[in-house]
């Protein structure tokens, strides 16, 4: 999956996800992405995330809905994600060796973070006051 989440200089809110789903899913399997409150969600007053990993898990949790609002309730971005991902493994403790979730997250105050339960998921930030290259090194594990 890929998400995207972006904020304008006036503080209006977007994003998107694409997905190739998961190796060998049945037929017709439905994931995460193209689930509002799942794989992607953005209130304009808040913020946004999304979501990559094991769709099933994070569809369970509403996952980038939770995010959301917890950052509603004053998570930080990388805290909210942390306690989707956590909240994903409370409920099914066995599988957290097993399976990737991770979130990323972006709030009205254009702060970020992210968290994943297993390595190999980063991000990249792109920041227009900064001549709108990527910015290396916001790589999270
Ligand atoms: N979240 C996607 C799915 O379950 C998989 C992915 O992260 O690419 O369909």
């Amino acid at each position: 999956t890929i998400g995207m989440l972006a904020i304008d200089a006036q503080g209006n809110m977007a994003g998107a996800c694409t997905t190739s789903g998961m190796a060998f899913k049945m037929h017709g399997r439905v994931g995460d992405s193209p689930i509002i409150g799942a794989g992607l969600y953005v209130d304009n007053e808040i913020g946004g995330a999304t979501s990559t990993g094991v769709g099933e898990e994070v569809i369970r949790t509403v996952g980038s809905f939770l995010v959301v609002e917890l950052m509603r309730q004053g998570y930080s971005p990388e805290a909210a994600c942390k306690e989707a991902v956590e909240r994903i493994i409370k409920k099914k403790p066995a599988i957290a060796k097993e399976i990737q979730v991770g979130f990323l997250a972006l709030n009205k105050k254009g702060e970020y973070g992210s968290y994943a339960l297993q390595k190999g998921f980063s991000y990249a930030v792109c920041d227009a006051e900064k001549q709108d290259r990527l910015i290396p090194g916001n790589y999270i594990f």
